[in-house]
């Protein structure tokens, strides 16, 4: 047996907040006790929420992001997404959007037309990593990656793995990523158990969406919206869930270099985010 990873704590999310009016979301990291996770700077919850029929999409208008990529993982409910690149997409349920921003994007992110007429419950995860300062000002990059396309690795009875970046058994995620990350979409059933390895030496973390799950027969995350980061040192984590759970377990290879962040750029100086806004202002990132 390999060495287990240590839970470091577990932390709630902070309170809730709307981002434009389609996303109901709870920000699970960086928030009070758990820091950016580099390469991963933040995820945000969105839902589960149900949305009535409407006529007019909810979601959020043309705005851009500059040094970072976003990850968009759809549980239910779809998203449409239009950008400055020429790339349009509709995100279903299964789906990931892995939208590398690099030297800029305007996007759109709004509700999907049918699911705007018909409404229903909507759930989705918004990962944002973090990219090396070579790599800040390349070619802006997009991946629409459908559910089909995402590999499922059983972990043992009851539990399972979507690999969508990285490496789970030796089935390798679709995701192109610029640094090593592993991006698992875990689900287990009640009563079900599993064994994951992930790298020593990476920045880790386990993110409890809902469920009831007990790591190392140990710590338990319950409700919504949890995280337990993990220690560095160990090798694997086994997960025994009491409860129908869905998580999602993150690991990458730190980008050790400075990081300045504002809204939706994320680079090394405050003189590049300065440059950042200029170039929006002066329309250089391009529209929708
Ligand atoms: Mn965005």
């Amino acid at each position: 047996m390999s060495e287990r990873k240590r839970v470091l704590g577990i932390y709630g999310a902070a309170s809730s907040h709307w981002v434009g009016d389609g996303f109901p979301v709870r920000t699970v990291f960086p928030s009070q006790g758990v820091p950016e996770l580099s390469p991963f700077l933040m995820l945000d919850y969105a839902g589960p929420a149900h949305f009535k029929p409407a006529t007019r999409p909810r979601g959020v208008e043309e705005h851009p992001h500059r040094g970072f990529e976003t990850v968009t993982i759809s549980y239910q409910g779809s998203l449409d997404h239009r950008d400055s690149g020429g790339n349009a997409g509709t995100i279903n349920p299964g789906d990931v959007q892995w939208m590398t921003a690099a030297s800029g994007v305007v996007h759109e992110e709004m509700h999907g037309k049918e699911f705007t007429r018909k409404g229903g419950d909507f759930e989705m995860v918004q990962l944002w990593v973090n990219l090396p300062a070579a790599q800040k000002m390349s070619k802006p990059r997009y991946q629409g990656i459908v559910n089909a396309q995402i590999p499922r690795v059983e972990l043992g009875n009851g539990a399972y793995a979507r690999v969508i970046a990285g490496e789970l058994k030796g089935i390798k995620g679709p995701a192109k990523t610029f640094t090593r990350v592993n991006v698992f979409d875990v689900r287990l059933d009640p009563g079900g158990r599993g064994e994951l390895s992930l790298p020593a030496g990476q920045n880790s973390a386990i993110v409890l969406l809902r469920g009831n799950v007990v790591v190392n027969g140990a710590s338990a995350l319950r409700g919504e919206a949890q995280i337990a980061p993990l220690s560095s040192l160990g090798e694997s984590i086994e997960l025994a869930a009491k409860e129908p759970s869905l998580l999602l377990v993150l690991s990458g290879e730190p980008i050790n270099e400075p990081v300045a962040s504002y809204g939706p750029f994320v680079m090394n100086t405050e003189a590049e985010l300065r440059q950042a806004f200029e170039d929006y202002r002066a329309g250089r990132m391009g529209h929708v």
